[in-house]
């Protein structure tokens, strides 16, 4: 689904059908997602980039909230863990490696 900010995230779910205007960030705790998130966070979130340019299945993405100083900067922060590497993924736009080897999208076309 397409976030306000019209990129599309798998994880934000909005119900607008007859005035109802029901948000969510389904990566977070439905706790948190209730409480202390608001569709503001999805404007600069990594999340939608990061799923444009990894779409590996074995890779699981947390959020959390940044709550900034006094809800200054209040923010999206992302991690990744591999399940089948069972490693934390550094860098998750580009995956950890396992599966899709670095040398094997640089030198892809070759
Ligand atoms: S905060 Fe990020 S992960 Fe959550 S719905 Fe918005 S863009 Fe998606």
């Amino acid at each position: 689904m397409q976030t306000p900010y019209g990129k599309e995230c798998h994880y934000f779910y909005g119900d607008y059908y007859r005035g109802r205007h029901h948000e969510e960030c389904r990566l977070l705790d439905p706790l948190i997602s209730s409480s202390q998130w608001t569709s503001k966070l999805c404007k600069n979130c990594p999340v939608p980039g990061i799923l444009r340019a990894n779409s590996c299945e074995k890779m699981v993405l947390k959020g959390e909230i940044n709550q900034g100083i006094l809800g200054i900067g209040k923010s999206m922060k992302i991690s990744a863990y591999c399940i089948k590497s069972e490693k934390v993924v550094t860098d998750p736009y580009v995956g950890c490696g396992l599966c899709h080897p670095l040398s094997d999208i640089i030198f892809k076309d070759k």
